[in-house]
């Protein structure tokens, strides 16, 4: 065992000089291995797959609703966050309330998330947490560590290491862009989130009231949001300490004229 360690760690430490290190938008240092164009790549093909395996909603006011809350929060990325990215927003008709974005801007929003996010603000807030994962690079950052933790696996199967042992460092090394974001990637697309909605003109307080909408909801059978995320009672004190500047945001865009008009379907009232 200790053998299979110490090459482990190796191997590891020789993965590092594959590895290209970064910062987050919030500088955190951050270990990849895929290229920026592979991550897009890989993001658009997924996207491109859910599109043609999943009901994508015909519901046109629904669908304009979300295309226009969404053209918000992308219209306030600074053109380096853009990049080249072809941003673009699938409404897909599924009672869950969830919501992501991958790789290279592709954002899917399932249409059960209107009864949870019931207001443009709460819409908007949802929308740009997951933009700013794609901002922080996470899925990269994710497929990076369960490859990592295949050499890891790889080099214990070389070994012959007991099958109890290849399980331990197998755990959670299932490659794939919808593998969980753990709680540090939350906190910061929550926080890069919320100054995001902010310049987009929404109302930044909407990003606490989603999450009691959460709770009152969630009941026996929690929002696969809720289940995918760190606990909301934690999430909501991080992002109340991020009011200040962020209301300041919000309302600096305003005067510069940037109010957004979105109209959620079942009423006539803007936000
Ligand atoms: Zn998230």
């Amino acid at each position: 065992m200790k053998l299979i360690m110490k090459t482990g760690s190796l191997l590891l430490l020789s993965a590092c000089f594959l590895m290209t290190c970064t910062t987050s938008p919030l500088n955190r240092r951050q270990m990849v291995i895929y290229s920026e164009a592979e991550m897009t790549q890989q993001g658009e093909q997924t996207y491109r797959q859910m599109q043609q395996q999943l009901p994508i909603s015909t519901d046109t006011r629904e669908t304009r609703y979300i295309q226009c809350v969404t053209d918000y929060v992308v219209a306030a990325l600074e053109p380096v966050e853009r990049g080249n990215y072809v941003w673009e927003v699938t409404v897909f008709d599924d009672e869950q309330a969830n919501a992501f974005a991958l790789p290279g801007g592709k954002i899917g929003i399932y249409n059960g998330l209107l009864d949870i996010a019931v207001t443009p603000p709460q819409l908007a807030s949802v929308i740009a947490h997951e933009v700013g994962h794609v901002l922080a690079n996470h899925s990269n950052e994710r497929a990076s560590q369960a490859a990592l933790r295949n050499v890891g696996l790889a080099a214990a199967q070389i070994l012959g290491a007991s099958s109890s042992a290849i399980e331990a460092i197998d755990v959670g090394s299932r490659y794939g862009i919808f593998l969980p974001f753990n709680r540090t990637q939350e906190i910061e697309a929550d926080t890069i989130g919320v100054m995001l909605m902010a310049r987009a003109g929404f109302d930044p307080e909407a990003s606490i009231t989603l999450w009691q909408n959460m709770v009152v909801t969630a009941g026996p059978s929690p929002p696969q949001l809720l289940s995918t995320h760190p606990s909301p009672a934690s999430r909501m004190s991080e992002l109340r300490q991020l009011m200040e500047p962020a209301v300041a945001i919000r309302n600096s865009a305003n005067s510069r004229g940037i109010n957004p008009d979105c109209v959620a379907p079942g009423n006539n009232l803007q936000f």
